[in-house]
């Protein structure tokens, strides 16, 4: 269920999980069976399984440059573009890298995803194809 923030603010909740992937789903769904009230945040927008999944079932030669990085995509994306999750068909799936807080020493692949079931959503291949 989704919340408005004025809501949210007028109850009390013992536990607040941040993130919907499989970690803060797993979390939740333990705590909600042991009769706790549980308040679920996520960042990301909301993906409906199998209607939000738009380019799933395209192949490369349907989208605009046959499914490879654009130059500004690369620039946005510099550590996701090094991985293959990342392409033009799962633009809207992930957070910029340049709006993450995280600095990058020596490469450490940490991807941050933008929609609700994070990167457990992607996994089963499913909003990928
Ligand atoms: C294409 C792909 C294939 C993969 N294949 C495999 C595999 O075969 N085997 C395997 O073991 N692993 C695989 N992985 C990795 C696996 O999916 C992840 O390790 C796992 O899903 C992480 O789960 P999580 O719950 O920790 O994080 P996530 O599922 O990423 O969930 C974290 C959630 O927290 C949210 N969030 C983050 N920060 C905040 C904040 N400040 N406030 C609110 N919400 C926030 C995010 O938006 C996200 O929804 C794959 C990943 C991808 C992308």
């Amino acid at each position: 269920m989704n919340l408005n923030i004025d809501s949210i603010k007028e109850q009390t909740y013992d536990a607040i999980v941040i993130g919907s992937g499989i970690t803060g789903g797993w979390a939740s769904k333990e705590l909600t069976e042991k009769g706790l009230r549980v308040l679920m945040l996520e960042k990301g927008h909301q993906l409906e399984h199998v209607s939000g999944y738009v380019n799933a079932t395209k192949d490369p030669w349907q989208t605009k440059y046959n499914g490879r990085l654009t130059m500004a995509q690369k620039e946005s994306h510099p550590k996701l573009a090094r991985d293959y999750p990342y392409n033009e068909m799962t633009e809207t799936y992930w957070m910029k890298d340049t709006d993450s807080l995280y600095k990058e020493d020596k490469r450490f692949d940490w991807y941050r995803p933008n929609i609700v079931g994070g990167k457990s959503i992607m996994w089963g291949g499913n909003p990928i194809g």
